[in-house]
């Protein structure tokens, strides 16, 4: 038995208006592949001129929970899905009742958008994963280090993301203050995992139950930063196909429609632990733009609309690498000089205005018949942005 939704049967086709919530990069690209298949494309953006207001065939500006951003927002989109989990559940089921197609639906972002409620459904499936324990009062502390060892992690069980909200403990005497400098906040506790890789894989599941799992992804992270990611990963077919089987499985038990994304540890033993559910497209999906037969983004198109999934092959290997604001430090990259560097290299800015430390700004992707050389050529293109060189 699966948590989701029923499914449903109904059939989006263009120029049907989809509708995003959320206005950021995953949202911009979403509509980039919706307007692309002949759909009007919209978006409920927090803020005016953001990624996907500035791309929109129609925008309403306002925060998604609030009713008459709400009203405004279903006024004009028969379809609607999100680029980010922290969306209100409630508003999702407000929309369906209206009669909007809306995938994925609220009990995914139920789910995923809170560590205790996502770890209790990878328990509850007996998908493997790190050992935890749930902290909700300061009596809850007391067991941690026996049950979990030492050093462990406190993540706060709603809206982190990028490292935010965690804090890694070394010591049985820090755990006090560890939790107090998260606020005291609902906590997941978890065992540290020695791994010796991160691994993710994006999955489509369609209105129909059918879902395609893409190649396993390899990623590097700086400063708890998705950094570059290579498709496919050099894991063996073995860990290939079971990291694949996993991710498959998980969007069968979420009973989600749309796309997932499902973010591994790998163990120097080939064991492969769930670290986090991603209920969109995910970064480490963006080089299915040019490396895969249907990118992501058209996935999450198809399965809002109910139309049939397109192939997840890879075309080509491929590698990204992100473009965060630090890029900016010394004033604007040399764009000319990155392209010039690698007229293989593709560019993707997102429209940001501010660039910060931290902030994704834009990513390149290569494709090349080996992941390694794309990998290189990626970060050489986009070392290439400050250097003015190779
Ligand atoms: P998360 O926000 O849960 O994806 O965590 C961000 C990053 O922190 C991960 O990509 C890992 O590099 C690291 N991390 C998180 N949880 C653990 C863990 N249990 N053991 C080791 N490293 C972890």
């Amino acid at each position: 038995m699966s948590l989701g939704q029923p499914l449903s049967p109904r059939v989006l086709n263009p120029p049907a208006s989809l509708g995003v919530i959320g206005g950021g990069q995953l949202g911009r690209m979403f509509l980039q592949a919706a307007q692309r298949l002949g759909f009007r494309g919209g978006v409920l953006s927090a803020i005016e001129g953001s990624p996907a207001d500035q791309i929109a065939h129609w925008s309403v500006i306002g925060p998604p929970g609030h009713l008459p951003a709400l009203r405004a927002f279903a006024e004009k989109a028969e379809g609607v899905t999100v680029e980010f989990e922290n969306v209100s559940a409630p508003a999702l089921r407000w929309l369906a009742r209206e009669g909007k197609v809306v995938r994925p639906g609220w009990r995914t972002l139920w789910v995923s958008q809170n560590r205790l409620r996502e770890k209790t459904f990878l328990r509850r499936y007996e998908i493997p994963h790190a050992p935890w324990r749930p902290v909700l009062s300061a009596h809850d502390l007391d067991g941690l280090v026996p049950a979990l060892g030492l050093p462990l992690i406190l993540k706060t069980a709603a809206s982190g993301y990028d490292g935010k909200g965690q804090v890694r403990l070394d010591r049985a005497g820090d755990l006090e203050s560890a939790w107090a400098s998260l606020g005291h906040a609902a906590c997941v506790a978890e065992g540290w995992v020695q791994f010796a890789a991160e691994v993710s894989v994006v999955v489509a599941r369609g209105a129909d139950g059918r879902s395609v799992a893409y190649p396993v992804g390899l990623n590097h992270h700086e400063r708890h930063i998705l950094d570059t990611t290579v498709m496919p990963a050099p894991v063996g077919p073995i860990v290939s196909q079971d990291a694949r089987n996993l991710a498959l499985g998980v969007a069968e038990a979420l009973g989600t429609v749309g796309v997932l994304t499902v973010e591994f540890f790998l163990t120097a033993e080939g064991r492969l632990l769930v670290n986090e559910l991603a209920p969109r497209p995910h970064n480490s999906g963006h080089l299915t733009i040019e490396a895969a037969v249907t990118s992501q983004f058209e996935q999450q198109v198809r399965c809002l609309c109910g139309l049939p999934l397109g192939h997840s092959d890879l075309v080509r290997p491929a590698a990204m690498v992100n473009l965060l604001g630090d890029l900016w430090s010394r004033g604007e990259p040399d764009w000319a000089a990155a392209l010039r560097h690698d007229p293989g290299a593709k560019l993707h800015l997102y429209g940001k205005r501010t660039p910060a430390p931290g902030r994704k700004m834009g990513h390149i992707t290569v494709i090349d018949p080996d992941p390694d050389t794309a990998l290189a050529r990626a970060r050489a293109a986009r070392a290439a942005l400050v250097t003015g060189r190779a």
